[in-house]
């Protein structure tokens, strides 16, 4: 091997929930490595990304990633028939998300390039290319370049499964009185309800935009060495168990991805590493303050993730709802479905007098557009989450013990939530969707059996604890002692070793 420095190559899908967990997967072989890792987005993100690493290491959180380099492809989203400069999902309405997808195939060839250029530096070619499962085109790319391409999925085990095996085999079709068998899933989990299904994948044929290009772009990450997975294998085995069966590869769990701050919970100087750096609506001292008037496990938080958001009439819903449960909440709030989702908030959108009456009484705090989420979640005074099932998000509430309200709406969410719901009992689903109906009186009736300390809400809070136990032994590494995730990262990097002395 002489001096010679391995190289990996990373390609995340353009959103930002699936390049934090990109960049924190590269910190982490970082650590245990003298890799380089370049990671390719467009230039925006890349733009993006190096602020984050930036801040990270102006607060002296992590090591300076001397290893680690951000390239930008070539992307013109006008190109594509998206708005100027959208360059990742943020922001995107649903209905276009068709349309990114699809521009993502315009970076296979500025990635052959790069790939190729770094191979004739080196004289040999990169050790592998981790693919974002949404990027399946690598693998041809690592096939062209004479590599291997590993899928990653920043999604967990079991709603990627469930997905993957939708979009490619369209279950659905053959659905009899709304259930189906999902191909992929043991006969003792494999039944799922087409009500699961959000509106793209509910009409899904085969020869609608959707289905073409995520059959495009999914398709060839099957044919890859392995998936690494943002999740630790005890938490869903379920789901481990159909992804290998669906793909027939080796699957590496190495999550969660979380920072250090989420998984050593107790330990006196916490320092919360941004995982996306942008300004908060109110500062996260502000919300610790509010949250320390409250009593343990007494407070519900309420966000929809980075992309998201719901109808005018849900959110007036939810408002009513809130108010009558009398329970505290914070409430990440941001214009809805119909309006400019990074727009100024309007009061209308509100009951008359609702914030007011809200925060004059200390019962709800409204955070406009984003919230020290890490911070929130691992306050004590935090007892329940209604998330849409993102799946940091519900990394981030489980390494906690916080027990969840579900409200998926979007992408493999409602997956997550039959998964929250019926394998770990730590969930209960308000509705789904941004189209359903939901009342008053069901959001009270949710909220108090969550955040009851007896009955049901005492159950899904043991049973969320476990879990923040079981993700925290994962990941832990502690003299000879390895977890699951840390034994998973290091057989990873093993078998890239092993396959590329078997092709030289
Ligand atoms: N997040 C945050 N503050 C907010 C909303 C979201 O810090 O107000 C972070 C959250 O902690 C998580 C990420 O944004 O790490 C959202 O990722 P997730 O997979 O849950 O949902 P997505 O945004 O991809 O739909």
């Amino acid at each position: 091997m002489g001096d010679h420095q391995e190289h990996i190559v990373m390609v995340p899908f353009l959103a930002l929930g699936h390049m934090i967990p990109f960049l924190a997967l590269a910190k982490r072989i970082q650590e245990r490595t003298s890799y380089k890792i370049t990671i390719v987005s467009t230039p925006f993100n890349v733009k993006y990304l190096s602020s984050t690493i930036a801040k990270d290491s102006t607060k002296q959180v992590v090591q300076s990633p001397k290893n680690i380099s951000l390239v930008s492809l070539p992307y013109n989203s006008c190109e594509h028939g998206l708005p100027p400069n959208t360059e990742n999902t943020e922001a995107l309405p649903l209905k276009d998300m068709v349309t990114i997808f699809n521009s993502t195939l315009s970076l296979k060839d500025p990635l052959t390039k790069l790939v190729l250029e770094i191979t004739d530096k080196d004289g040999k070619p990169p050790l592998c290319i981790v693919s974002d499962t949404f990027m399946g085109f690598a693998s041809e790319v690592a096939k062209t370049c004479g590599t291997f391409n590993v899928s990653f999925t920043t999604a967990g085990a079991y709603g990627t499964a469930a997905y993957v095996s939708v979009w490619l085999n369209l279950p659905h079709l053959l659905a009899s009185d709304g259930v189906f068998k999902m191909p992929g899933f043991d006969d003792s989990c494999c039944f799922f309800s087409v009500n699961q299904l959000h509106p793209f994948m509910k009409s899904a044929d085969g020869n609608d935009p959707w289905s073409k290009v995520l059959k495009s772009l999914l398709s060839p990450s099957l044919d890859s060495l392995g998936f690494l997975c943002n999740s630790a294998e005890e938490i869903e085995p379920m789901g481990v168990k159909a992804i290998k069966n669906l793909t027939k590869l080796p699957v590496w769990c190495i999550g969660p991805l979380l920072p250090q701050c989420m998984l050593k919970k107790g330990e006196k100087d916490e320092i919360f590493e941004p995982r996306i750096g942008k300004d908060h609506g109110l500062s996260p001292e502000k919300c610790i303050e509010w949250l320390s008037k409250h009593s343990q496990s007494s407070v519900l938080y309420i966000s929809f993730g980075s992309q998201n958001t719901i109808s005018t009439s849900q959110m007036m819903a939810l408002a009513l709802g809130l108010e009558d449960s009398e329970r505290p909440f914070i409430w990440v709030i941001r214009p809805p479905i119909g309006f400019d989702i990074k727009g100024e908030f309007r009061s209308e959108w509100l009951p008359k007098g609702f914030q007011e009456r809200m925060e004059t009484s200390n019962k709800g705090l409204i955070v406009k557009s984003w919230a020290p989420q890490l911070q929130i979640l691992s306050h004590p005074s935090t007892g329940a989450f209604l998330t849409h099932c993102g799946w940091n998000s519900v990394l981030e509430s489980l390494s906690q013990g916080v027990p969840i309200i579900s409200w998926p709406l979007a992408a493999e969410q409602a997956f997550n939530s039959k998964m929250l719901m019926e394998e770990m009992g730590v969930c209960v689903e308000l509705t789904k969707g941004y189209q359903s109906d939901i009342e008053k009186e069901h959001v009270k009736k949710v909220v108090d059996i969550v955040l009851g300390k007896s009955g049901k809400g005492k159950e899904m809070k043991e049973k969320a604890n476990e879990i923040g136990l079981c993700i925290r032994a994962a990941v832990k590494e502690e003299g000879d002692f390895k977890g699951s995730s840390v034994k998973a990262l290091d057989d990873f990097i093993s078998t890239l070793l092993c396959r590329r002395n078997m092709s030289f």
